[in-house]
């Protein structure tokens, strides 16, 4: 069958590959350590769950507007302005399948052949594939452990060209873990300002910080820098919420205005109890948050003393979200062929940097239980080892 030409142009999902190959070991009886997780591994809270099994019992079961629930779009333009610092309205707000849903909406609302979009690297798999998609050019900027693996407002401004359409900011990161600092994204929020560019900030991660580290939404930094923002989020990391494909774009009212038509006619609404779940995630108490906070900065403490024992592997201090990205590059081994190894030999998994443009590079996920960490820490330390 001939196919579409863009299909020519998108990867399969590395990180999807690694995992499955892990699930598949299990399956067979084998005792794997998985840090390949890209979701939290506690279930969703209860309040949040009772809300959503409310609103299927009260009938919540049938279409609703495509831009989403009134309430929720309310909710979240609420929580914008208390959290974030950003004056939005309900209108400014569209509730999407998930987070990754809403870039994806964004992209083809906004991209159109010839545009560059600026990502610096490593990046979250799915940004370049998605401009790609949309038609646009993907501008891979890579970034190394000397700047913590963030672009600087300098090495911004170098790469952008009069084609340049917007500005890829992931801060907590995925998968470096990484938070720009209140400088940093001031710096950043002037670039795009003299440039006159846009920015996307996906702020999914921006509830698990640690040591201290805060997060600064760069559109609360003025209104130059507001008018040039898209936010990005959604519930599946801050609540454990993966599964329930809620997440949100807020931007200026023509933009989202534009999303809510192309949604209208390709997935229509979130699913509607579904909503009910997410706006009781955000009147409720954020209790929740905090605990699996908590429960992530105790096992990043291990893996990290763990890793940076490890001699052939040095690990940056990850300030945010639930990755380790430690450097490989003293084995010698390219990330693939040390991920197929390393779970062939000694059953880990783990996720290649090559997935995200980092081949010296792999991610450990710590959403996983303390055991597992001890245990699969020993065989990644006899895995490089045996390398060295
Ligand atoms: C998980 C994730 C998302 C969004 O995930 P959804 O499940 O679609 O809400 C967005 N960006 C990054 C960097 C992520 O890791």
């Amino acid at each position: 069958m001939k196919l579409a030409g863009r299909i020519s142009q998108v990867k399969p999902s590395l990180t999807l590959a690694i995992a499955a190959k892990a699930k598949a070991m299990k399956a067979d009886g084998i005792d794997v350590c998985s840090f390949s997780a890209g979701e939290p591994d506690f279930d969703t809270p209860a309040h949040i769950k009772a809300a959503a099994a409310k609103a299927l019992d009260e009938g919540k079961t049938k279409y609703g507007p495509a831009a989403g629930e009134p309430k929720l779009r309310e909710a979240i333009a609420h929580k914008l302005k208390s959290n974030n610092g950003l004056d939005y309205q309900a209108e400014n707000v569209i509730v999407t399948n998930g987070g990754k849903h809403s870039l994806f909406n964004l992209m083809l609302a906004l991209i159109e052949p010839g545009d560059e979009v600026i990502i610096p690297a490593p990046y979250w798999l799915s940004y370049p594939e998605m401009v790609t998609l949309a038609g646009g050019k993907a501008v891979i900027v890579p970034t190394d452990a000397s700047t913590g693996y963030k672009i600087t407002p300098e090495r911004l401004r170098q790469v952008i060209t009069p084609k340049t359409k917007l500005f890829i900011l992931n801060s907590p990161s995925n998968p470096t873990g990484m938070v720009y600092s209140p400088e940093a994204i001031k710096a950043i929020a002037q670039v795009i300002v003299d440039a006159d560019i846009l920015v996307v900030s996906d702020e999914i991660y921006e509830k698990i910080l640690y040591d201290g580290a805060t997060h600064v939404s760069i559109g609360s930094l003025g209104s130059e820098i507001f008018q040039r923002t898209i936010i990005s989020n959604g519930f599946a990391k801050a609540y454990s919420m993966t599964g329930w494909r809620v997440g949100y774009l807020a931007g200026p009212a023509d933009l989202i205005k534009a999303t809510i038509s192309i949604q209208s006619h390709s997935t229509s609404n979130v699913c509607t109890f579904a909503q009910y779940g997410a706006i009781a995630a955000l009147e409720s108490s954020q209790d929740c948050v905090e605990e699996m906070r908590q429960a992530f900065a105790k096992r990043r403490q291990v893996m990290l003393a763990r890793l940076n024992a490890i001699s052939g592997l040095s690990c940056a201090k990850p300030d945010g979200a639930f990755y380790m990205f430690p450097d490989i590059s003293q084995t010698g081994l390219k990330s693939m062929d040390f991920c197929n190894a390393l779970l062939e030999e000694h059953q880990v998994a783990v996720i290649p940097g090559i997935a995200f443009a980092a081949d010296n590079n792999i991610r450990l996920s710590y959403a996983t239980d303390m055991a597992t960490i001890e245990k699969g820490l020993d065989r990644l330390e006899k895995f490089v080892q045996s390398r060295l």
